[in-house]
């Protein structure tokens, strides 16, 4: 007995728990029988490598599994340990996440593996406890690493899993406060406790993406279903409560291609917030009201120093962004007078168009760099 589940528990961070009860020893045994089954072959699930299960478990946060699936595997073929990640350079890290979105997470787990490869002999801390010392790693994280690759009895509450615990319970309040969400943790950590932990855990996420999603639910297909307290009330579809969340603030921005002697100007930004480190196009939001050919030539005169006497215009890209509704207006402009004297971007380079697309970017500099490259004049 491993984890010693059948007598009192303890997780990394020292919190005790009475022994499990018949019911939720129940559940648990109903969880992990029908994952044994129903479990998708996804590649992670194959090794048990915890550097591959860390990578999964990163990109997975926000991002769909069909999505993660070939950026994982490329991803590991291109740092197969963290030795290789620790020893990257950052556009190397950033230009294997390049679509993936949410690029804090690149930024950190490169990080995160320095500090590995300085600090702990280049393997991962093998408690929950020790992972949440590394840059990135939250609550979640940890216990999916900690339960999956080290057999440790931690909990996890992802979106699916809080969606499964909420409607097993009944809980119907809002579970974005965090006395709420303290008891959803609550619930996954008294269901954790036992054998197969890291099965345990993917049981709860896989039945949340599975067979209790949020719209129309597979109650019949279910495991619980006996012991679901929204399916024997009938309101499974209206669980969890979240508060409705602000509508995205709508924003407009400008970006242009420059083009001197044959090469195109390229900046990166500066490494924090959501794109953080990766290439783009020159230019910046709009103010309100501002036109954008007024406002191409006053963000490129202050962020890069440069003027122009006149912009083409290519296009529009639309990007949503979690708080951010976007319109881009794309432009092209020849010849700009004046030496690169860059704000808020950290570097730049003149470049063949070809060369900038190699560069790490994020999806939507990829649309506005083929607006501007194969789009005519409008
Ligand atoms: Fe979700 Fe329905 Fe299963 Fe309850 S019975 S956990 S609502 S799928």
């Amino acid at each position: 007995m491993r984890n010693g589940w059948n007598r009192t528990s303890r997780t990394s961070f020292g919190k005790r728990f009475p022994k499990s009860t018949v019911a939720v020893k129940a559940t648990r045994q109903l969880l992990l029988d029908w994952y044994r089954v129903n479990r998708r072959d996804l590649p992670w699930r194959r090794i048990r490598d915890p550097y591959a299960v860390w990578i999964s478990e990163a990109m997975l946060q926000q991002t769909r599994v069909e999505t993660v699936i070939p950026y994982w595997e490329r991803f590991l073929a291109r740092f197969p340990d963290i030795p290789s990640l620790a020893a990257a350079e950052p556009d190397a890290v950033l230009g294997a996440w390049s679509g993936l979105g949410y690029y804090s997470r690149a930024r950190n787990l490169h990080r995160a593996a320095k500090v590995v490869a300085a600090q702990h002999g280049g393997r991962l801390p093998d408690t929950a406890e020790g992972l949440r010392e590394l840059p990135g790693i939250g609550r979640y994280t940890a216990g999916a690493v900690a339960s999956i690759a080290f057999d440790r009895p931690e909990p996890v509450v992802d979106g699916n899993v809080a969606r499964v615990l909420a409607r097993l319970h009944g809980i119907r309040e809002d579970t974005g406060r965090p006395a709420v969400a303290a008891r959803l943790w609550e619930h996954a950590e008294e269901l954790v406790r036992g054998p197969r932990p890291g099965d345990l855990n993917q049981a709860l996420m896989e039945l949340g993406a599975l067979v209790c999603t949020p719209r129309a639910p597979r109650c019949p297909a279910c495991p619980l279903r006996r012991r679901c307290a929204a399916h024997r009330a009938g309101d499974a579809e209206s669980l969890p409560v979240r508060k409705r969340k602000a509508a995205p603030r709508s924003v407009q921005a400008v970006a242009a291609l420059i083009v001197r002697r044959g090469r195109v100007l390229a900046v990166r930004r500066a490494p924090r917030g959501v794109l953080g480190g990766l290439w783009e196009l020159p230019g910046g939001e709009l103010a309100p009201r501002e036109r954008p050919e007024a406002g191409l030539r006053r963000t490129l005169r202050e962020r890069t120093g440069l003027a122009i006497a006149g912009a083409e215009r290519r296009g529009e890209v639309r990007h949503l962004f979690t708080h951010r509704n976007l319109l881009l207006h794309v432009f092209r402009c020849d010849t700009p007078k004046g030496r690169v004297r860059l704000v808020d971007f950290d570097a730049h380079r003149w470049l063949a168009p070809t060369a900038l697309a190699e560069l790490p970017q994020a999806a939507l500099t990829r649309k506005a760099l083929s607006l501007a490259l194969f789009s005519p004049a409008q």
